[in-house]
């Protein structure tokens, strides 16, 4: 098997596993307990917190630990939306954030929110000065995703989040795709709020947690216990919140020997799939992308019908096309970066990790090919668009022909 789904989910590290294993059956205490066997809980907890917060230049008491990033995205625009009303009901956001974010404005949208969606350039990065115009007296809150989880593509944080600053604007990230893979500071950034997932950089799965500057007055998410200090009630997830702090210890560690593999596993696929697969692009900005993520777009392709003759050859990978209630929805970020109906279908995500060799990198572009070429073989559009030397069809705004 070839694992390239590392934006979907990433293997739990062998040595996360191992520290979350004694927190299930030797120190299951309640952290909210006066007896010592709650104290190893509770130390293990401030210590994990303490790991999250130094990692990203923040305090202890700023972290918030969720079960997840799409639990982050929600307290953070839910809660800055109800605390910043007096202000005004203004949210500014982009057009091709993850649906954690998307479907909560859209709810708060129905409750009398106004949202203005920015769009990105071709290669999928927020367009600043759009973003700059969008803002008005009444914005209350600017939501950007830091890395785009669909085409990798890196943010201008540094940019929107001065702007949010100087304006007195609350600004938030999700940062799942980044946080683990890449430095970020949040001073340095200017963000008052972060969306973090475990899973995503080697950690268990449904454990994340939000960043809130301190002083912010954001309400509970969770209304129960005194738990996160009041502000997220529920017996916590000891084991794993261990695990993140792990992942997090595991990734700051490896991340430049990561960073450098990944980049480089990057554009050896990027080049071979290139050089073996006409009439394809490269979606994303090649540079300015996440170390471990391809995303290409193939004329004439279903996404769909290309993932299931992958998996056939054992590989995992992903289209930009979401399932939702049986029909297949073309990509919104790649039709927010302009790339019609037919390209926006026939994408594939391919996020490495830096277990990933040339080999592996070598028969993917391989079987990638073969699978193009016979899904194309079996395409009238294909034969028509041969046929007129490319002057029809959904190849017009591809790449070259000749690989
Ligand atoms: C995966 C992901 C999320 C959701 O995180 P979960 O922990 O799976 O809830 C949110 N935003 C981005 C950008 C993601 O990639």
């Amino acid at each position: 098997m070839i694992y390239l789904d590392n934006a979907a989910t990433t293997k739990t590290a062998p040595e996360v596993v191992e520290a979350m294993l004694p927190f299930f059956s030797e120190y299951y205490g309640n952290a909210s307990s006066i007896y010592t066997l709650g104290a190893a809980s509770k130390k293990a907890l401030n210590q994990a917190r303490r790991t999250l917060a130094d990692c990203l230049g923040a305090k202890p008491e700023e972290i918030y630990f969720t079960a997840g990033g799409s639990e982050a995205d929600n307290w953070a625009l839910k809660a800055a939306a109800e605390a910043y009303k007096e202000k005004g009901k203004h949210i500014v956001t982009t057009r091709i954030e993850h649906h954690a974010v998307l479907h909560t404005c859209e709810y708060l949208e129905k409750q009398g929110y106004e949202v203005t969606y920015v769009g990105v350039d071709e290669k999928g990065i927020v367009k600043l000065e759009e973003l700059e115009a969008a803002i008005r007296p009444d914005t209350i809150l600017i939501s950007v995703m830091y890395a785009n989880n669909e085409v990798g593509t890196l943010q201008p944080i540094r940019e929107i989040g001065e702007m949010a600053r100087q304006r007195g604007i609350l600004f938030h990230t999700d940062a799942v795709q980044a946080f683990g893979q890449l430095p970020i500071q949040v001073d340095e950034l200017h963000i008052d709020m972060l969306s973090a997932s475990a899973h995503k950089m080697n950690g268990p799965k449904g454990v994340g947690c939000l960043y809130i500057r301190s002083g912010l007055k954001l309400r509970s998410f969770i209304h129960g216990g005194a738990q996160e200090r009041s502000r997220r009630a529920g017996t916590e997830n000891v084991p794993a919140i261990v695990g993140f702090s792990k992942a997090v210890e595991r990734a700051v560690r490896v991340m430049p020997e990561k960073i450098r593999k990944e980049t480089e596993l990057r554009d050896y696929l990027i080049h071979q799939i290139y050089g073996k697969v006409p009439y394809c692009r490269l979606n994303g900005d090649p540079q300015r992308r996440l170390p471990g993520n391809v995303n290409f777009s193939f004329a004439f392709i279903e996404g769909e019908s290309l993932l299931i003759m992958l998996d056939m050859k054992g590989i995992c990978a992903s289209s930009g096309s979401a399932c939702t209630s049986g029909a297949l929805d073309p990509s919104h970020v790649l039709l927010a970066m302009g790339l019609s109906h037919e390209l926006s279908h026939g994408s594939l995500r391919l996020t490495l990790s830096e277990e990933n060799t040339r080999e592996e990198m070598d028969t993917v572009a391989e079987s990638i090919a073969e699978i193009v070429g016979r899904l194309r073989a079996m395409s009238p559009l294909y034969e028509d668009f041969v046929k007129s030397e490319g002057k029809i069809g959904a190849g017009k705004d591809i790449g070259k022909k000749e690989p």
